[in-house]
Parts: structure tokens; sequence; C-alpha cells
């Protein structure tokens, strides 16, 4: 541990400052009336969407749904200028949250949460940041996200390159010009396919490396007027209603039709009207067996492919574009702006590093087993280290001095993805075991952060000062986090849900599946016995 610069003691300590520290910080102080320190590592609130800046960045949920619930006064006084919100828009809706709501005081920037250690004899959390705070807390409440850990491939000669090279998740605040240069894109996913339209447009030439294709359904984004605002915000209680209570945090309509059941013509046209209407509820509305029938998935696997067949000018690069290895949605799924399209312009490139694997990074580029492809960018899509990356870059230790990294050694353990047997009073929003990225986020933020502090006040209430689950409630949990995995596709491509990106980490599926209607009806029985599966007790 560093020498101690700043000292002191609070109720709570909230440990980043997106979403889920931002509303956590607002409830804690004004629904609990608790002293609270937020640390956060950038010069500003967002979180995510501080950081990820890429060209092209935006959300895939709707804008409407991307933002609090929990005020109705804030709900009809933003307006969002499109179908999906844009990077630099969600960050100026956080930016106007925070000041609305005169949080900015109590988050302390610029500073990184390096270790957290529980002390036995008072039951307190010693937190300790990079700029030398030592803060004793009641309660730790990590708001860490599940995807903010950047993950750039050990490829051999990564340092010689002499040109520029990015991730997209530390994009320079500054920006990138791609104007007259020679750009590299590794990686396919999320951020790859809205950052490479856009690169491509403004670079020279564009080679993307392409390890797995993916299925892509077009997000159809557009701007939305006065009266699209104006509807959405008078049904704003009923919508918000459908989607806490929904699978997936969506307030989508969702048919029980089966693909199976339905006739060739009868898919046809509800694929096609899907693929019209773009975004995630290609999946919602058309056939919702296609994401838990492998032969249901089929059909619409195979749709998407037939419209990569159809989209790509050149037969050889649509054939290296259509995924194969992996059923639609068993990935995170993709929604995309002109991303196949992009492949039929002169200046862009597919390498498909399967066939043609990468042997190194030179000086003056990307060396593959087939030749040479000279860069003067390369952008590292290549995503996260998820769920519990973030967690493990603390030193964070609970009982017996035990850090979290050996208690998860094997794969995170948690009683429902809040908190994890030996760390008392931590509380993790969205942790792992719970919907979170299986979710429209703000809405599974919003849940746990009013689980927690309903959780705070009932303790209170009951003259009870720390709260740990019983280690037969986490492994009750566990066992059923995993049951519920084992019965769905996302077990049957490799994915960082399961962690399978990051060479060693153990392949274990980290978020929740059974849905977030299912997953809140939980949380509620579990509050109303007493917050069961809960160890509560009194230091004194
Ligand atoms: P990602 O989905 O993990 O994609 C990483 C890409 O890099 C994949 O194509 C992967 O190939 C490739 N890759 C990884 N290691 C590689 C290596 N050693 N060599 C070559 N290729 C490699 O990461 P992401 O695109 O940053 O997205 C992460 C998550 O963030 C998303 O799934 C989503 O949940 C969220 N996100 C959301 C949005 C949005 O809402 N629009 C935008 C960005 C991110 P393989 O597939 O073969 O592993």
């Amino acid at each position: 541990m560093t020498s101690p610069t700043r000292t002191s003691e609070v109720d709570a300590v909230v440990i980043g400052a997106g979403f889920s520290g931002i509303y956590m910080l607002k409830r804690l102080r004004d629904n609990l009336g608790m002293t609270a320190r937020v640390f956060e590592a950038g010069n500003d609130v967002g979180g995510t969407w501080y950081w990820n800046r890429y060209p092209g960045a935006r959300c895939d949920s709707e804008a409407y749904m991307y933002c609090f619930s929990f005020d109705k006064d804030l709900m009809q006084e933003w307006n969002w200028s499109g179908k999906y919100p844009e990077q630099p828009e969600i960050l100026k809706y956080l930016q106007h949250v925070t000041d609305r709501f005169d949080l900015r005081s109590q988050i302390e920037f610029n500073t990184r949460v390096t270790a957290a250690h529980f002390n036995e004899s008072n039951n307190r959390w010693l937190v300790e940041t990079d700029q030398g705070d030592r803060i004793s807390a009641q309660f730790l409440i990590t708001g860490i996200g599940c995807i903010s850990s950047g993950q750039i491939p050990d490829i051999p000669g990564r340092d010689s390159f002499v040109g520029e090279s990015y991730h997209t998740g530390s994009w320079p605040h500054e920006g990138v010009n791609f104007t007259g240069k020679r750009v590299g894109v590794i990686g396919t996913g999320s951020s790859g396919v809205q950052s490479i339209p856009v690169i491509a447009e403004q670079a020279k030439h564009l080679t993307v490396f392409q390890r797995t294709p993916q299925y892509m359904v077009p997000a159809r984004h557009h701007t939305v007027d006065r009266e699209y605002l104006d509807d959405v915000k008078a049904n704003y209680d009923e919508i918000w209603e459908t989607a806490r209570h929904s699978k997936s945090g969506f307030p989508y309509e969702m048919t029980d039709k089966s693909a199976l059941s339905a006739t060739a013509d009868e898919r046809t046209i509800a694929y096609e009207k899907g693929w019209e209407e773009g975004g995630f509820k290609f999946i919602a509305e058309t056939f919702p067996d296609i994401s838990v029938d492998l032969r249901a998935n089929a059909t619409a696997s195979e749709f998407i492919r037939s419209k990569i067949r159809e989209v790509v000018d050149n037969p050889d690069t649509a054939e290296k574009l259509l995924p194969r290895d992996h059923p639609f949605t068993s990935k995170r799924p993709l929604i995309d702006t002109n991303y196949y399209e992009t492949y039929n312009r002169d200046n862009v490139e597919l390498v498909d590093i399967r066939n043609e694997p990468i042997d190194k990074i030179t000086s003056t580029g990307i060396r593959t087993e087939d030749g040479d492809y000279p860069l003067d960018i390369i952008v590292f899509a290549t995503g996260f280290d998820a769920m519990t990356g973030s967690f493990f870059k603390m030193d964070i230790r609970g009982r017996n001095s035990l850090p979290l990294k050996e208690k998860w050694a094997a794969g995170p353990k948690t009683y429902l993805g809040l908190s994890t047997t030996g760390f008392p009073n931590m509380f993790m929003i969205t942790g792992p075991g719970s919907p979170s990225v299986l979710s429209n986020m703000p809405v599974s933020i919003e849940q746990h952060v009013e689980f927690i502090s309903d959780m705070l006040e009932s303790m209170r209430e009951r003259g009870f000062d720390v709260a740990e689950p019983n280690p037969q409630a986490e492994e009750d949990w566990v066992e059923h986090v995993n049951e519920v995995a084992e019965k769905t596709l996302y077990v049957l491509a490799d994915s960082w849900y399961l962690g399978a990106n990051i060479p060693g980490k153990p392949r274990v599926f980290m978020p929740y599946s059974g849905g977030v209607g299912d997953y809140r009806a939980k949380c509620e029985e579990i509050a109303a016995a007493g917050y069961e599966g809960y160890v509560l007790s009194t230091s004194t």
C-alpha cells in the first residue's frame, strides 16, 4: 500500500462515475443521507462513454431507452436527436444528469482505485487510490462497467511499429486524422464494425484483419422528430414497465411465433420486415425461438448470409464475410451501418486471418503468412477482458486478506451478481452472475442501484451494519447461472461472455441469461423475505 496523503472516513466508496456510479451516488445521498465519495479514473463522468470515442461509436439500444427512468422530469426534458444515441450525445446526457442533481462535487476525477482491503476488526473497507487517498468506508460499491478493461493481443513485434496505434476503448480525445493514411483495423466485433465504415470514408486505404466473421443486422439509424419524441414521452411509464419485466430490458412486442412452425414464405416475410426495421427488433419481433433453438436459428442465420451475398459485390469477399462457425446471437449480436457495403469500396480490403494468420507486427505494418501490409495506423478493435478484468486490476481483498482474484481464479462466484461471500459490504452494480451485458444496461443498472440502496436502508432500520451472502446461497446461485446458460446458444461460440477471447481465462459463462424480468422478480422475492441468502449482522 502506498503512503497516504489524503485520509478520510465515509459511509460508502463508489468506484466509477458512469451510469452506475452517478445513480448510486444520488441514491446514497438523497435516499439514505449517507456520505459517499466516488472515484473515477477519467477527468469527467461517462464511464464507457467517456473512453470509447472511436469513429462511429454509438449505442445499439434505442436512445429513448438508453437513459435513466428514476426522475420523470428528467425523462420529459431531455431530447435525443436520433434513433440510436451517439457517443458524444450519451456523454452530454450523463454530464447533464450529474450537474442537474449536483453530484459533481462528490466525485474525485483523475483518480483510480488501486486497492480495497476489508478490515475484519472494524468491519470497514480501506480504499486506496493512485492519488494517495486512504479512505475508510463501511460500504464498497463497484460501478466499474462490464466491458472496461481493454485487450490488445500480444502479437509479436507490436512495440516495433513506428506508426500510430490505438485501441477503440481508449481513444484520443482530440480524435485521429485518417486522411491520406493506410489504416489497418484488427477485429470485427461491435467496435470494429462501427468504426470500419467511418474510417474507410477518410483513409487512403483500409485493410480489415478479420478472425471470425459475424452476423449483422442493419441499424437503420435516423434522426427523430418532435412527434416521435412526444409519442415516446407520453407513453414512458408503460414503455419502462414493459422493459423492466422483459427478457432483455427492451419494450419490444415479443411474439410467441416459432420459426419452425412458419412456412418458408412466412419466415422470409418476417425476416425481410425485421431487416427493414433494423436493430435488435430483428431478433425480438420475428421469431423468439431463433435465439434458443438451433434449427430455428439456422433459418435466421441463413437469411443473414443471403443478405451478405446480396450486398457484397465481390463473391470472394462475400464468402470470407459469411459467418458459419457459430449460430446467430451466440455472440453479442451486431447492429451495423454500411458495414457490408463498405467492402464494395475500392480502398477497402479484407484479410481473413484464419486462412492467412498474422505472423507479426513489423516497424512498417502487419506481416501475415502470405505477405506484408504496409500501414501508417493500426486500430485494435480487439475487445476487452470483460466482466472480471476491471476487478482484477484492483487489489481487492476480503476476509482473511483473500484476494478477489484468488477467489475467482476458476471463474467469478457471486450471489445474484451483487455480492460475493468473504467480501462483506461489497456490492457490485451489474456484476458477473447478473443479466448485465445481456440486457439494456440502464434498466439493469437502475434495478441494481435500487436493490442495493433499499437493502442498506432495510439493514439500517433493523440495526444491521454488515451484509454478506451465505456460502450455500452463493453456490446455489452459481449453479443456477450455469444451468440456465447451458440451455442457451451462448455456450456454442467462443465469445467474451465466456472469457474465450482472453488467453488462459477460465471458460465460464459470466452473465445471467435467465432474463431481466425473472431476475427482477427473484430479487424482489429475496428482498421481501428480509434479504434471504444474506447473513446480516451487527458489528458490536
Ligand atoms: P469484441 O466483440 O470482443 O470483438 C473483438 C474483435 O477482435 C473480434 O472480432 C475478435 O475476433 C478480434 N480479436 C480479438 N483478439 C484477436 C487477435 N488476437 N487477433 C485477431 N483478432 C482478434 O470487442 P468489441 O467490438 O470492442 O465489443 C465488445 C463489447 O462491447 C460488445 O460485444 C458490446 O457488448 C459492447 N459494445 C457495444 C457497442 C454498441 O452498443 N454499439 C459498441 C462497442 C462495444 P474473434 O471474434 O475471433 O474473437
